[in-house]
């Protein structure tokens, strides 16, 4: 099962893409949000506010506004991390080994989350059994 589980050099390509693309849009995301809060309003903006939840500004509270939005600036750029790392790992050629169990990451949940470092059975050891 090993060496048919192994990943080709065309696979590795399409998951650096894919890494590549979502890092970009990442990005793209977080100076968006970055700017959202610092700037609250869309005047001078582009009028784009489809990221905010327009909800929100009914609590009345600027602050709750303002740390939804930092919360997910802060989750964003973990996966930003998590992406550079799974690039690194590309490089070093242990892409899509569990850093759990050192066991190939089934493809599916690679194609999933390509750059998750764990197989399915050690997230979930790590997330508890709720996940
Ligand atoms: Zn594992």
């Amino acid at each position: 099962m090993a060496s048919d589980s192994r990943l080709k050099p065309g696979e590795l390509e399409g998951y650096r893409k894919a890494l590549l693309f979502l890092r970009a849009r990442l990005q793209g995301d977080l100076d968006q949000m970055t700017e959202q809060a610092l700037h609250r309003g869309g005047e001078g903006g582009n009028g784009n506010l489809s990221t905010m939840p327009m909800h929100l500004a009914d609590l009345g509270t600027d602050n709750y506004e303002q740390e939804f939005t930092l919360g997910l600036i802060e989750n964003e750029q973990e996966t930003l991390g998590e992406i550079s790392e799974a690039l690194a790992r590309l490089d070093g050629g242990t892409y899509g080994i569990c850093g759990g169990c050192g066991k190939p990451i089934a493809k599916a949940r690679l194609q999933a989350l390509p750059y998750t470092r764990y197989c399915i059975e050690c997230a979930r050891a790590h997330e508890g059994p709720s996940a």
